[in-house]
């Protein structure tokens, strides 16, 4: 299975994309994470691409498209954080094509501004085991050293979760109209619990959850 998540920062791309991995066996496969990675490496790239991270702007095309490139040659994924405007969809078309290869969907998770940026301004991170963690809704453990220390991403404070979300209605939501034109979108509303996200993304991709079939009243 080969399916874009697509959606604004805090929607849950990251969480969903892990369920859905465990469940169907399709890689997850997040540019945010390889940016991080490259961040926490040091190497000469991270220092380039960090001011970018930690602005929360986007990393120039070029730069983000051969870091996702060797991660898209596998026989599915779930691509969380890419594309992220117009060019990256195309050159991600003309990559496919070119493996012969093609996009079974495009899952749009949608949740209002408001409660995107309470969710990103309380998460918290543990640096040891890398789960996630809310300060109010799910709180990290305290005197926990084990998970501890709790990290707040730099591009979780305040102004740069403001500029994210700028950014994602000004070049990357548009995205949703380019491949519902294909014919491949499909939108489900992130503000319910995790569970049932993931079981509504299943369905809306035609996979049904489990192969017990339990036909219900409805
Ligand atoms: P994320 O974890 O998906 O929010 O990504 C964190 C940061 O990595 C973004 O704010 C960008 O700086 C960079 N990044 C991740 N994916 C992309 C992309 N497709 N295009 C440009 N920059 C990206």
């Amino acid at each position: 299975m080969r399916v874009i998540l697509l959606g604004p920062q805090g929607a849950g791309k990251g969480t969903q994309a892990q369920q859905l991995a465990e469940q169907t066996g399709a890689k997850h496969v997040s540019t945010g994470d390889l940016v991080r990675a490259e961040i926490k490496e040091g190497t000469e790239l991270g220092r380039k691409i960090q001011e970018y991270n930690d602005r929360g702007e986007l990393v120039p095309d070029e730069i983000i498209v051969e870091m996702a490139r060797p991660h898209l040659e596998g026989d599915g994924w779930l691509l969380d954080g890419f594309p992220r405007n117009e060019a990256q969809a195309r050159t991600l078309d003309e990559g496919l094509s070119e493996m012969g290869q093609r996009l079974d969907g495009v899952v749009a998770l949608e949740a209002p501004d408001d409660e995107l940026v309470e969710r990103l301004s309380g998460r918290r991170t543990s640096q040891s085991t890398g789960r996630i963690y809310h300060v109010e809704h799910d709180p990290p453990p305290e005197n926990g050293p084990d998970e501890g220390p709790f990290i707040q991403r730099e591009d979780d404070a305040e102004e740069a979760i403001r500029n994210r979300l700028d950014i994602y209605h000004e070049q990357t939501e548009p995205l949703k109209e380019y491949y519902d034109e294909q014919g491949l979108l499909v939108t489900v509303d992130a503000t319910r619990s995790i569970p049932e996200v993931t079981e509504e993304v299943l369905r809306a991709l035609g996979h049904a959850a489990g192969a017990g079939d339990q036909k219900g009243e409805s």
